[in-house]
């Protein structure tokens, strides 16, 4: 491995409390042999299991992480007068059950990471503390401003993209498996492991191998029944463990 370099790497991103979806993503990246993983935000929120997720991505892999606005929102740092009611009880009952040490932890995640060209932030390059979604190429093209690196890695919007920009041409690879352009630059989306919004329910996180410049969105199955049932006996909103069925 060459320290100077990112190498071949996996973002994962947008957990929420879902242990289930994190360690059948975190057993899948096992096998693909990554010399590092990097975390894009939203350890905890919507999901049964924040401590887990914190003790497994923070303490025990020690994972490069950044913050999140669920994160955030789960140690008051951010107001919670804009989430949607069912977020806003998710929240609520995250910040009854993290542990205080949890808490400090999260307390702590820096906002941003930008290693050998590459930017990882949860949720925009552009003023990322306001936690603007990218959802439209002119919001990517705005966004494309506002970071020197080459790669952009985000979460956030919990759909999974991939936006090349040729000078300021931009354009959507029609597959989520691509060659990295050295010449071109990226907005790429990783999805979400623990609370996928794309119609697809099997978790999603990214590969990227700066040797061999190659990137790709992975799925990949977990129980999903167990994750669901766990929300339902800690009474946390019934539709957090509805739609992680249908992927939406
Ligand atoms: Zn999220």
């Amino acid at each position: 491995m060459n320290t100077n370099s990112m190498g071949r790497f996996a973002i994962i991103s947008d957990i929420h409390g879902n242990l289930e979806a994190l360690e059948s993503v975190l057993s899948s990246i096992k096998n693909d042999n990554v010399d590092k993983i990097i975390c894009c935000g939203d350890i905890v929120g919507y999901g049964a299991s924040p401590n887990e997720c914190i003790d497994l991505i923070l303490k025990e892999l020690k994972i490069s992480t950044i913050v999140g606005n669920h994160d955030y929102a789960a140690v008051n740092r951010t107001n919670i007068q804009f989430f949607n009611e069912v977020a806003k009880q998710a929240i609520i009952w995250t910040q009854k059950n993290l542990t205080e040490e949890n808490k400090n932890l999260l307390q702590i995640l820096p906002m941003t990471i930008s290693e050998d060209s590459i930017l990882f932030v949860h949720s925009s390059p552009k003023n990322p503390e306001e936690w603007n979604y990218i959802l439209t190429m002119g919001e990517a093209r705005l966004n494309f401003e506002y970071f020197n690196e080459r790669i952009s890695f985000i979460g956030h919007s919990h759909q999974p993209f991939i936006i090349e920009a040729e000078g300021k041409n931009l354009s959507c690879p029609s597959s989520l498996n691509i060659s990295i352009n050295p010449d071109r630059r990226y907005l790429i989306n990783v999805g979400s492991v623990g609370q996928p919004r794309d119609r697809n329910p099997m978790a999603a996180y990214a590969i990227c191998d700066l040797n061999k410049m190659s990137l790709k969105i992975k799925r990949v199955d977990y129980n999903i029944e167990h994750a669901q049932s766990k929300i339902i006996k800690a009474g946390i909103p019934r539709e957090l463990a509805d739609r992680l069925a249908i992927g939406w």
